[in-house]
């Protein structure tokens, strides 16, 4: 039999309600398998082991004595640190936040802690989520489970490589221009981008507000569905999140899928993309097709430009959500008092790495008098009609579908010495947080041992329909069931 740590949160919830195991022996479960596993992976930059223990304690005695049985009740899981968390270090990987204690929770994590769910630690990941790697976090790189030589993918790699060691059974990451799906295509994870303003942004350290959402990493499916069960829904305290109607998104992944209809972008089959994948997505578009589904070949040609206008945008507001980092309103401050402020202020934000740097000043450039017309507006205006032509092609498809990333996992230190060559490799993921829309990526094939994503991408509040799909996927193939060779 598996044990507890390899199982789904799904599983674990029925066995938690029937009294076959407790939260506690759950919570040693997994932290016996971290302190195998995580010298190797270091997917985390803080471990709750005495907090999560209390917690599950207190949850176990709940459950005996009244009729509690949340949905999350007793799982496990672990928490992007760009989330906050209320008396917990948040660091968003940054020297500059090194020593961040928020004195609140992210909604998130009020939701995740009211229906029972257990946070066991803050996972790596790159500096205030700019990257495709999570090399540039200033703590530490995380290892891809499945070949330690190799990045789990970013910037929510510390997230993906947990669930994906089992160091976790659940986590949480957020998805700025593929933050979730590249992790999770390349540590063989399900991961989801809602569309924008479904989950409360409350509590997430903004890197750009326009663009991101929190969302969940999981071993399946399902585990994804229950997770959005608890994390979808209007917060008054983020006034971009939508007034969605309650949805049980577990209730609907049974349902048929036959005459959907599929189009495939050539632009996500473009130069660029690996041999293996393209090969894995074509099988994957043909096991679909034997449950009835329909596809043709398709073009999105501002799909080319999704990448420069992603980038301008997502510097653009960068910029400016991290001027407040200056050492006297937020972040670290040098150890002075005399001497120029502006001298001081420039020190304090030598706090931030260079990948972060750059792209302030990137961004601070294109919002800049005299360049603003030619980039940042340009950009809004190439978002406008990229955003037209998926709404196009939604006239005649249900899904879009591509691979989530060109290639499998770079190899560490392959990329980060060339930023340009890092950002094309967002190509297939940006489109989908320029223009708001929902998008999944799910396993579908290895190429020499290493993962390969599929992702699918829905019209507007289509969550249920793209859930469903990738479920009968799942249902029908077993990439997802797959274990990496780490041992423990
Ligand atoms: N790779 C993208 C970037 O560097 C994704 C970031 C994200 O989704 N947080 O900006």
């Amino acid at each position: 039999m598996a044990s507890f740590y390899e199982l789904t949160a799904y599983e674990l919830h029925s066995m938690l309600q029937n009294g076959d195991i407790t939260a506690e022996e759950l919570i040693y479960s997994l932290f016996d398998r971290i302190q195998k596993t995580e010298t190797k992976i270091k997917a985390y930059i803080t471990l709750l082991k005495e907090n999560a223990i209390n917690q599950a304690r207190l949850l176990d005695k709940k459950l005996r004595n009244s009729n509690f049985f949340g949905i999350l009740a007793g799982i496990p899981i672990a928490i992007k640190d760009n989330i906050c968390t209320k008396n917990i270090r948040t660091t968003c990987s940054s020297k500059m936040l090194d020593n961040y204690v928020p004195p609140y929770n992210a909604t998130v994590i009020e939701r995740i802690l009211a229906e029972g769910g257990i946070i066991i630690g803050k996972t790596n990941m790159d500096e205030f989520a700019m990257g495709t790697t999570t090399e540039s976090s200033y703590y530490q790189i995380t290892h891809n489970p499945w070949s330690l030589e190799h990045v789990p993918g970013g910037s929510s790699g510390g997230s993906a490589a947990a669930v994906a060691a089992d160091e976790t059974i659940l986590a949480l990451g957020s998805d700025t221009g593929g933050s979730i799906r590249c992790p999770a295509s390349f540590c063989n994870m399900t991961g989801i981008k809602v569309s924008y303003g479904s989950i409360s942004r409350y509590g997430l350290i903004s890197y750009a507000c326009s663009l991101e959402q929190i969302g969940p990493l999981t071993k399946d499916v399902r585990d994804c569905a229950l997770l959005l069960n608890v994390l979808v829904g209007r917060d008054p305290y983020d006034s971009t999140t939508l007034n969605r109607p309650k949805i049980d998104f577990l209730a609907t992944l049974d349902e048929d899928i036959k005459g959907l209809r599929i189009g495939i972008p050539k632009e996500f089959m473009g130069t660029g993309t690996a041999e293996a994948v393209s090969k894995a997505v074509w099988n994957a578009v043909h096991l679909l097709e034997s449950f009835g589904v329909t596809y043709d070949e398709i073009s999105i040609p501002l799909i080319d430009y999704a990448v420069p206008c992603y980038y301008i945008i997502a510097m653009s507001e960068a910029s400016s959500n991290l001027a407040r980092y200056d050492g006297i309103r937020y972040g670290y401050r040098v150890e002075k008092d005399e001497g120029e402020w502006n001298e001081i202020f420039a020190e304090d934000r030598l706090a931030f790495g260079p990948e972060v740097r750059r792209r302030i000043m990137l961004g601070t450039y294109a919002l800049s008098a005299g360049y603003y017309d030619m980039y940042y507006l340009k950009a809004l205006k190439v978002r406008t009609l990229l955003r037209n032509q998926f709404e196009a092609q939604f006239k005649s498809y249900d899904i879009i579908l591509g691979p989530t990333m060109p290639t499998t996992p770079f190899k560490i230190g392959e990329m980060i010495s060339d930023p340009l060559a890092m950002y094309r490799t967002d190509i297939d993921t940006v489109a989908a947080n320029v223009t708001g829309l929902p998008a999944i990526s799910i396993p579908c094939g290895f190429s020499d041992g290493l993962p390969i994503g599929l992702q699918l991408i829905g019209n507007s509040l289509q969550e249920e329909l793209l859930l469903r799909v990738a479920y009968k996927f799942q249902q029908e193939t077993d990439y997802h069931k797959k274990k990496p060779p780490i041992g423990g």
